[in-house]
């Protein structure tokens, strides 16, 4: 599948937690889109980069989830330990819903240690949750300006708070979940389209056929470029510049 010189990106996608992940790598890996594979736990960097092997299309983000970070806060030196061999940073952020409001003093001093030492070591493309917590997160990044890139994957904060992402240069990685409410689309439709990348958050966004991967994104631009009111292939254009210019900014660029 491709349109043109296009390449297809899915910027934020769990392949290490889909019921079968060596089939969903290799389903990406045949499916050519770029495909960040975000993990949640320091421990899962090893053998995610085992999973994903040689796949030229395919990265591993190092990351440690917001919602398991009280658990999971003593991976912080393993954090550090992988760092060197990372290009990207996910998923990591905070997550404000009340069930995981108990953690979170945990969970902030889990977050701004990781930015912390990710701008010690020269800055990543960050990948970033932020359910219920965006200004929290949009604060402790204010604090680490040199921690590199944020994109703030399936971005659900307010008008003011967007604006406010928008002047801190925060990307925005955008998938199938977020079209399906009036106000994910209204803040779709309020994001500079100069920052806006494709995301699956795969497997945990579901469709008929199962959850949703890398492989989906060709026609998920379809669904994205009727919502920013362009043609597709316009759309498919847009997401693949935006991706060369991210990735040529990163500041671990190799
Ligand atoms: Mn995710």
């Amino acid at each position: 599948m491709s349109s043109g010189l296009c390449s297809y990106v899915d910027l934020h996608c769990h392949l290490d937690l889909f019921p079968d992940p060596r089939a969903a790598v290799d389903r990406a890996a045949a499916s050519g889109v770029y495909t960040l594979a975000v993990t949640t736990t320091p421990s899962a960097w090893p053998g995610t980069c085992r999973l994903v092997g040689g796949a030229p299309r395919i990265r591993v983000g190092l990351g440690l989830h917001p919602e398991i970070a009280h658990e999971r806060a003593g991976e912080l030196d393993r954090f550090e330990a992988h760092l060197p061999e990372a290009r990207y940073v996910g998923e990591i952020g905070l997550d404000g819903s009340p069930q995981h409001r108990p953690h979170q003093a945990v969970q902030s001093h889990v977050f701004s240690t990781i930015l912390q030492t990710t701008a010690r070591a020269g800055g990543r493309v960050l990948s970033i949750h932020s359910r219920r917590a965006t200004t929290p997160v949009l604060d402790l990044l204010a604090a680490a300006p040199d921690a590199g890139i944020p994109v703030l994957h399936w971005f659900t904060g307010t008008r003011s708070e967007l604006a406010r992402a928008v002047a801190m240069g925060c990307w925005f990685s955008v998938g199938p979940g977020m079209l399906k409410s009036s106000s994910g689309l209204e803040r779709v439709r309020a994001m500079p389209l100069d920052r806006i990348i494709t995301e699956t958050d795969g497997p945990f966004v579901q469709t008929s056929s199962g959850p949703v991967g890398p492989w989906d994104i060709p026609r998920f631009l379809g669904e994205f470029a009727k919502v920013i009111g362009k043609p597709v292939q316009d759309a498919a254009e847009l997401v693949d510049l935006n991706f060369r210019t991210l990735s040529n900014n990163a500041p671990d660029s190799r």
